[in-house]
């Protein structure tokens, strides 16, 4: 299918200064866990998405002195000669591709806690940092503002040497050329504090500095124009889009070749918006401002999947270049797919933020929920569309289950060519647990982790899904596969267990008609009394959602946990600012930091986590979110009888999936691929070995490969 002649737009070449940026399509600065410090994995992932088709591939916050260092969370610096080393591979795996390769220049003032180096840090006043506990810095001289100017030239200069070609100064989430810009940060009164024109000194004198020194690489500046009202915001004295973030803008135009522009401050849930929340786009209202203020071309994000809102955006005016960071997480290949007009291969980003909570737990390597391979391309060799073909296309396969696991599974055995998969599935469409969870409120865009499968499969492979047909011990064992993997999911417990108590909940029982579970809610229809108690154990979305989707039903709600505020889990994909004050909007009475004891006769106690106070909920029902269980009875069952296995001429099961530990969907699909990747290893059910990028002593190149005696297993006799 030949691309709508309307996107051509967007592979429009683009001059930016010295450098020309071959389409429209930028993945903005964001996260992974490599760093400096893993340059191989830094180098495949971003090559990755400039093999995709992705115009420009930036770092996340590239650290340029040793007193902004954010240790253990991870980002990339470029301090020392090492670093030009380290990070150059990447710009080469770009270069190779047709990319321009970015750095994101950050110094990250207050912010950075310099657990790792404990250099005390600088900044424009001496504001100890928002909720980094001890974490401050020593407001400058001027004297030390001309040196911490120099070092951001030489920064610039590291990362030249590296072969980066787009320079971007962040001025945004707590950089130093942002603390000078806020009057909320800035509390000098010499020729640096005060007006408008003095805090914007720092940033101007320290452009025409890199200018001077620099004039073959494009320079621009990543700004969020509006810092958003309170709650989520700095107020009065940040900056407003129609304000100062136009006046900024102007201020600094004749200096810049490109604007990145987002919103937000540190609370940045309001820039990677999740889709339960916010809308694609949603960032318009404020960045539609920065074209109207700018002479050069303006980059914007705003989980930018569909051609469709990505050519309004340009033609409205709104801005030049389509600016990514989840979407090209979830699909790296996604320009390449619209330049090819194959728009149904489109792997759409879901918006569910646990890309992000992996950087919030502190930088453990990136997980993606639609895009499995997501930093696993340099340590596993995966490639997000390419399979290796089976040597054994004619292995008779069945996949019990089509969740994300299973269907993710059967989708890569089909895409390596294995001929005989039978997916079958209980129900009478696909989906797992999804299949409901995507109909709660504001879900919608997670059952694209259902839709795009389904397409693979149903136009790329030879698999074969049945439904209406649940498998038994005996069905299993007449089915006629050799191979059989199991993915058949959990079920939420029906007896209050879970890691709180390690226990049951006295009286707690979904068997009885007043006690309830969210399946038997959702999917099979079970009643509700008017007064609801949702007894919130877990630490994910499912209670919050709950209670959410019960008070829109009408019935008053009472939502108890064990949290500060919602589930845990939910700060760490940014909405649990938003969806406490859902809950409240919606007229949710909500109870923290209490443990439900004993459920009987109506009266629910709780007992208070710090205090060990009880306190009684009168309730008609109550709403059970405390843990999944596997369901894998019949994988153990199998795993008990090998004689009848044998006998049915069945050679190996597995598990995968929440059938073999509930867990978030990105480890479910991962588990899927995983397998299916790995299927005709000597033991599949056991991860092959993997490349941990770490120093070797004495490593030459050649033991960062996988096939390299290095990283084998030895055994000990
Ligand atoms: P995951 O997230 O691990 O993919 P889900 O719970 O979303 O798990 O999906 C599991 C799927 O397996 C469900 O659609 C369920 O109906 C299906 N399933 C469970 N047991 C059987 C069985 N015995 N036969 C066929 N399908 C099954
Ligand atoms: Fe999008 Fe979720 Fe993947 Fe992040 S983890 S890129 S939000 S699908």
């Amino acid at each position: 299918m030949a691309r709508e002649k309307r996107h051509d737009i967007l592979f429009e070449p683009i001059k930016l200064g010295p450098k020309t940026l071959k389409n429209r399509f930028w993945q903005v600065p964001h996260c992974n866990g490599a760093g400096s410090d893993k340059p191989g994995m830094q180098a495949s992932f971003r090559g990755m998405k400039a093999e995709g088709g992705w115009g420009a591939v930036f770092t996340e916050v590239c650290f340029i002195t040793h007193d902004s260092d954010i240790h253990p969370w991870v980002g990339s610096k470029i301090i020392d000669e090492g670093d030009v080393r380290n990070l150059s591979l990447m710009c080469d795996s770009i270069h190779a591709h047709g990319g321009l390769a970015g750095v994101e220049l950050t110094h990250a003032t207050s912010f950075g806690f310099n657990a790792e180096t404990r250099e005390p840090a600088r900044a424009a006043s001496q504001i100890p940092h928002e909720f980094e506990p001890m974490a401050s810095a020593r407001a400058m001289t001027i004297k030390e503002i001309r040196q911490i100017q120099r070092e951001h030239v030489d920064g610039a200069l590291r990362a030249r040497a590296a072969g980066f070609d787009l320079l971007t100064l962040f001025v945004g989430l707590a950089t130093i050329p942002q603390h000078f810009l806020y009057r909320s940060h800035n509390k000098r009164t010499d020729e640096y504090g005060g007006s408008f024109e003095n805090r914007c000194r720092f940033t101007r004198e320290l452009l025409e500095m890199m200018r001077e020194e620099i004039d073959d690489c494009a320079i621009g500046i990543r700004f969020p124009i509006d810092t958003l009202p309170e709650p989520f915001g700095l107020g009065d004295l940040g900056t407003k889009a129609e304000d100062e973030g136009v006046a900024f803008i102007k201020a600094m135009d004749d200096l810049v070749d490109y604007w990145d522009i987002n919103i937000g401050t540190l609370n940045w849930g309001e820039d990677a918006g999740s889709s339960r929340f916010f809308d694609s786009n949603h960032q318009a209202q404020y960045t539609q401002h920065a074209k109207k203020a700018s002479k050069k071309p303006v980059i914007n994000v705003g989980r930018f999947t569909d051609p469709e809102v990505m050519i309004k955006a340009i033609n409205s005016g709104q801005c030049d270049i389509i600016g990514a960071a989840r979407p090209s997480i979830a699909d790296p290949f996604l320009p390449k797919k619209i330049e090819e007009g194959r728009y149904n291969d489109i792997r759409e980003c879901i918006g569910c933020n646990i890309c992000v909570s992996r950087w919030e737990k502190g930088g453990p390597p990136i997980w993606c929920t639609q895009n499995p391979t997501s930093g696993e391309e340099y340590r596993r060799g995966w490639h997000p569309e390419k399979y290796i073909p089976t040597k054994n296309p004619d292995l008779p396969i069945v996949v019990v289950g089509a969740g994300p696991a299973g269907l993710e599974c059967a989708m890569t055995l089909g895409l390596r060519g294995y001929n005989t998969v039978h997916l079958i599935e209980a129900e009478a469409e696909i989906g797992g647990h999804l299949r409901w969870v995507s109909k709660l409120p504001n879900f919608g865009a997670w059952k694209r982790v259902i839709d795009w499968r389904e397409t693979q499969i149903r136009t790329k492979t030879n698999v074969q899904i049945i439904l209406n047909n649940r498998l038994n011990y005996q069905d299993v064992l007449e089915c006629g596969a050799e191979r059989i993997v199991f993915a058949t999911g959990s079920n939420w417990d029906e007896t209050g267990m879970s890691s709180l108590l390690h226990d049951y909940i006295a009286g707690a029982d979904a068997s009885k008609p007043e006690i309830c579970n969210p399946e038997q809610y959702c999917v099979h229809g079970k009643k509700l009394g008017k007064r609801v108690l949702v007894i919130d154990n877990d630490p994910y979305y499912m209670g919050s959602a709950m209670a959410e989707l019960i008070a829109e039903n009408g019935h008053e709600v009472t939502y108890a946990t064990y949290g500060e505020t919602v589930g845990p889990y939910l700060r760490l994909v940014l909405e649990e600012q938003r969806m406490l004050m859902r809950l409240l909007e919606l007229g949710v009475t909500t109870i923290h930091q209490h443990v439900a004891v004993a459920v009987e006769n109506g009266n629910a106690t709780l007992v208070d986590i710090w205090k060990g106070e009880e306190m009684t909920v009168e309730y008609d029902s109550i709403m059970l979110v405390t843990h999944r269980t596997s369901n894998c009875d019949l994988y153990d069952q199998l795993q008990g009888s090998p004689d009848e296995m044998s006998n049915a001429g069945i050679k190996s099961i597995h598990l995968i999936g929440d059938a073999h530990t509930p867990n978030v969907i990105a480890q479910a699909t991962f588990s899927g691929t995983r397998l299916a990747r790995e299927f005709d290893s000597d033991n599949p059910d056991q991860h092959k070995p993997f490349i941990r990028e770490r120093r070797l002593i004495n490593a030459t190149e050649k033991d960062y490969q996988l096939d390299a005696e290095v990283i084998k297993v030895k055994p000990y006799h």
